[in-house]
């Protein structure tokens, strides 16, 4: 997880240098709630598509910034205040380099990727799109890529086209070139799907859009955390994700925009922060990011985030990349040799997601009996019910990896599973 700027200042803790090789036991370390027993067994934590679980850096971090200099930002004069500004807006510059946008006021720092595609929908989408337009997303979108959009058609008397999937669980690009026509207004698809763990051929879906002259939206609130994002080399219009799948604290995220975007763009909230002039006949905006930031943000959040960048940026995200691609592989061979389980995505391009069902088994009783053995999964439609439709499934267990997970908490889990069997026997 390389970044050319490493943000170091008082305010965020120190962390070791440069980490040269990866050392997965040496990293569990780093984060203290891994070592716990639940229900008498040691936690094996594989929800981190759910939430990831945060560094001792971040949670001191935290701790800091409430006690030594919690305050309000951008207008103190006092010296509180000007040391959570510069917290605040450091961590906006380590954003802009984690994902390698062109200039920091192309970071909106907003609740999660949720509130980032709102904000799209209901800014950009509501100035741009009318009666009889088309808004291109996929099948394996989250709810937070369907719902703001379909409250947008709904508005304006326009039409929601979805990109069909193969039963791999990938992108079928041809139907996609079909949909694309001239009522096509937007596209927005996940880079990773959180069911599958899909990884989107997003640079071509970009490319054939902007051909059209059509910008592009993508979720990334499962591929910031396990793929290197360049939002100039995949020349996308929006990125979105969260910052507590991303080792960081909840209630906060990244909306990256193009910058002429975002000025073009009207705000989506009125209040403090966001304008620079109000009298009772008019208000001049401020000038972005800020103009989408109204009212006291997530101060602490944010710098939480600021923190968990600063500590990913230890690490070379090849290595990382490396050893949960190897993670995978194995879950996905072990977990498929449970007797009775099928693989609900097996795309060529994966990672960090092992879906699955067994025949007989409901998921949430097999969720139920792992957690008797201290392993935490997750079971359900994960928010993507028509994804679910598309399978014929009601739901599926999902087992997602960290980069702190290991082939014994895969070793673990199956051990659970035949357990769950045993049960059901
Ligand atoms: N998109 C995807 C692909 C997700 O997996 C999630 C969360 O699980 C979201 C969007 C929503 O993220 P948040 O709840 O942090 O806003």
């Amino acid at each position: 997880m390389t970044s050319a700027t490493h943000v170091v200042t008082e305010n965020f803790p120190p962390v070791a240098g440069r980490r040269s090789t990866f050392d997965v036991e040496k990293v569990r370390r780093d984060f203290p709630i891994l070592h716990q027993k639940v229900n008498g067994k040691p936690l094996v934590y594989l929800d981190n598509a759910a939430t990831s679980q945060k560094p001792e850096s971040v949670l001191r971090t935290l701790d800091k910034y409430y006690r030594e200099y919690n305050s309000n930002i951008h207008r103190g004069v006092h010296y509180l205040s000007e040391r959570a500004t510069q917290a605040y807006e450091q961590a906006r510059q380590a954003a802009q380099h984690f994902i390698n946008a062109g200039d920091p006021s192309e970071v909106i720092f907003v609740r999660g990727t949720t509130e980032a595609i709102n904000l799209v929908a209901q800014t950009w989408g509501r100035r741009h799109v009318g009666a009889g337009d088309e808004i291109i997303i996929s099948t394996m979108e989250h709810h937070s890529g369907i719902v703001p959009w379909q409250i947008l058609c709904q508005e304006k008397g326009a039409k929601l086209r979805v990109i069909p999937i193969n039963d791999q669980g990938e992108l079928l690009l041809e139907e996609y070139e079909k949909l694309l026509g001239p009522r096509t207004k937007f596209v927005s698809v996940v880079h990773v799907s959180n069911v599958l763990g899909t990884i989107n051929p997003v640079r071509e879906i970009i490319e054939l859009a902007h051909r059209r002259g059509v910008p592009v939206l993508l979720d990334g609130a499962q591929a910031a955390p396990h793929v290197k994002v360049d939002v100039r080399a995949l020349d996308c219009d929006f990125y979105a994700f969260s910052s507590h799948k991303l080792y960081g604290p909840t209630g906060v995220g990244v909306l990256y925009g193009k910058a002429k975007l975002l000025e073009a763009m009207p705000p989506y909230q009125g209040g403090g922060d966001m304008i620079s002039s109000v009298t009772f006949e008019k208000t001049v905006y401020n000038k972005v990011p800020h103009k989408f930031e109204a009212g006291t943000p997530n101060i602490a959040g944010v710098i939480g985030l600021g923190a968990a960048i600063q500590y990913l940026n230890q690490f070379d995200w090849e290595q990382v990349e490396a050893h949960e691609r190897e993670v995978l592989a194995y879950a996905s061979e072990r977990i498929s040799s449970v007797p009775g389980v099928r693989l609900i995505g097996t795309a060529r391009e994966k990672t960090a997601v092992v879906s699955f069902v067994i025949e007989g088994i409901h998921p949430h009783d097999v969720g139920t009996i792992l957690d008797q053995e201290g392993i935490a999964i997750r079971t359900g439609h994960h928010c993507a019910q028509p994804l679910m439709q598309r399978f014929g499934i009601p739901a599926t267990a999902r087992a997602s990896l960290g980069f702190y997970s290991t082939r014994a908490d895969v070793d673990a889990l199956v051990a659970g599973l035949h357990k769950v069997l045993e049960v059901f026997q």
